[in-house]
Formats: structure tokens, sequence, C-alpha cells
């Protein structure tokens, strides 16, 4: 049996007449990354408020064997939470920063140094830690709240949004971080995000929309059981349409390419084989997390659509 960390059963979160989490349940593996998504609205954060014992709720969760409601102290110890809004004080050094918290949780000065010295070369800060929080980038800053909220030693890491505004380098340096804390500390790690391709790294994906789950699985399977490949072929002949009309292949034209919805990259083949003399050229497009989302309710995830 698999080694759970985190147990919800039917949590629910009402605000007033608002069902914003709707009975969900799901476990996490000790170790793995789980990815929570859904867009705007759809209750991830109000479950990480649960899960972090900020906020009341009903039905179950049981966090390192402890009941969250019950055992919120010592749950507390297991947990670093970085929220998606820091509220950090820009004036502060990074150094300061880390410190302070140190202090928090009631760790000595002598262990507290050792210890950000030791996130200084993991989460590689080193270079600013005299830098004033206000002063660094996205990324870095994102960074620093991340060695904050391990500053003692927690085993599970949430992150709610972690991303969210931040540009492609940013990001880029956020996902470096995550993965290399997983690889060296074994890590389990609980993250939402409304970016489709970010949910690709993650051991297991719950797709949530108005506080209900609509779909779950690993990103492969999700992709293989809801996101079709595309292969899209370039006309060198005007009889093409007319060829894939008579193999009873359907197909949509966009911009003189015709694209075909196929299963398997086998099947890609089959059909090019058959239209090899009608083509110029072609391109085989895999199925991503984007369809999964589109397919499942009909409407795109990504930012500005919505
Ligand atoms: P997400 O994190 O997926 O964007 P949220 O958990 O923030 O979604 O919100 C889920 C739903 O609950 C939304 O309809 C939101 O408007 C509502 N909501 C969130 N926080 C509050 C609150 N403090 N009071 C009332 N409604 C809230």
């Amino acid at each position: 049996m698999a080694d759970v960390i985190i147990s919800v059963e039917n949590l629910t979160r009402k605000y007033g007449d608002l069902v914003a989490v709707d009975g969900i349940s799901f476990s996490v593996v000790r170790g793995s990354t789980f990815a929570f998504l859904g867009p705007n609205g759809a209750g991830k954060s109000t479950t990480i408020s649960c899960l972090t014992t900020l906020a009341p709720f009903e039905g179950k969760i049981e966090i390192a064997g402890r009941k969250v409601g019950r055992d919120d102290e010592e749950i507390d110890a297991e947990i670093g939470v970085v929220f998606q809004q820091s509220l950090l004080d820009p004036t502060l050094t990074v150094f300061d920063i880390l410190q302070t918290r140190a202090k928090f949780y009631g760790i000595k000065r002598p262990e507290a140094r050792a210890k950000i010295d030791k996130m200084a070369d993991l989460i590689e800060i080193r270079e600013i830690l005299g830098r004033r929080y206000g002063s660094l980038s996205g990324g870095q800053q994102r960074r620093v709240d991340i060695a904050r909220a391990l500053i003692h030693n927690p085993k599970i890491l949430f992150l709610d949004e972690p991303t969210t505004g931040l540009d492609p380098q940013g990001r880029q340096l956020v996902w470096e971080t995550v993965a290399l804390l997983q690889k060296e500390l074994g890590l389990t790690v609980f993250l939402t995000t409304h970016y489709m391709e970010e949910t690709e790294r993650a051991n297991q994906v719950y797709i949530i929309d108005h506080g209900h789950i609509i779909a779950h699985g690993t990103p492969h399977r999700l992709r293989a059981k809801y996101a079709n490949n595309q292969l899209r072929l370039q006309p060198k002949d005007q009889t093409l349409p007319a060829r894939l009309d008579k193999m009873g292949i359907k197909y949509d034209v966009k911009d003189d390419i015709l694209a075909i919805d196929i299963e398997t990259p086998e099947n890609a083949l089959e059909l090019l084989d058959q239209v090899r003399g009608l083509i110029s050229d072609f391109e085989f497009v895999h199925g991503n997390m984007d369809d999964v989302f589109l397919k499942l309710t009909g409407k795109d995830l990504r930012e500005g659509k919505r």
C-alpha cells in the first residue's frame, strides 16, 4: 500500500450560501508532487486553507497521521506554506526574513544560522542573502518564500499558485527549486496552478471546477484519456480533401492545413502512407493538458480567456 501523507475525505467549505468546495476526497503519497488544477474561483485556495489548518471545514483531513482541527499544532510543525501573495516586508534583507522566521519557530541563533547557510546553498540564494526583499525579481522572491517556508524542516510544502505572475524565467527558477527540494529532502509537494503545462511535472493531477473534482490521474493517463493527438497535413494536391472524404476521415481545415484527430502515432503513419503523394508537409502534435481541460469542461483555462 502506498504511503499516504495527506488524506482528505468529503471536504466541504461554504461561505454563506456559496459552496466553494463540495465534498471532495483525495490522498497524497509521501514524497510525491500533487497538483490541484483549476480556473480562478474553482476552490483551490480554499482547499489549501483547510489543509493548512487556517479555515474551518466539514469532512475529515489527516496530515502525517494527525487530524486537522484537533492536532493543528503538530500539523503546523509538519507543513510549510507559500501563499499566492507574499506579505513580507520589502525593506528587510533576505537574511533577516529567514532569521525572523527561525525565531518564530523557536530555533536558536546558531542553529538558525546553520540552517540558513544550508538553505542558501540548496535553494541558491546565497548571493542575495544581503539584498532587500523588495529589490528582488519575482522568481528570486518566490525562492526566498520557499526557503522561509522550509526553515523548520517540514515534510510537506504547500504552494498556492507559486508561479502566477512570474515571467518564464522566474517560473523555470521556481520549478527547478521544487524539483531539487524533492530530490534532496524527499519533500511532499502540494501545489495549485492554473497553468496546464505545469501539471506535466506532477505525479498526480486533480482537476477541480466549481468546487468539484472532475477528473484525476497521472498527467500521462489524463492526456491519453481526454486529449487527442493531431495529424496536420499540408496538401500538395487539391485532391487530398476528396481522398480523405473517401476514406471516411474527418478533418478541420485551417489556413490550408487539414487537421485530423488521431489516436496513435502508428495510426498517423498508416494514414501518411496512404496520402504521401498528396501532401507537401505534415506535423504530428501530441495532445496536452490544455486539451484535457477543454475536453472536460468545454472551457479554455489559459489566462485571459476566462
Ligand atoms: P481558486 O483558488 O481556485 O481561485 P478560491 O478557493 O479562492 O478559488 O474560491 C472559491 C470560491 O469561493 C469562489 O467562488 C470565491 O469567490 C469564493 N470565496 C473565496 N474566498 C471567499 C471568502 N473569504 N468569502 C466568500 N467567498 C469566498
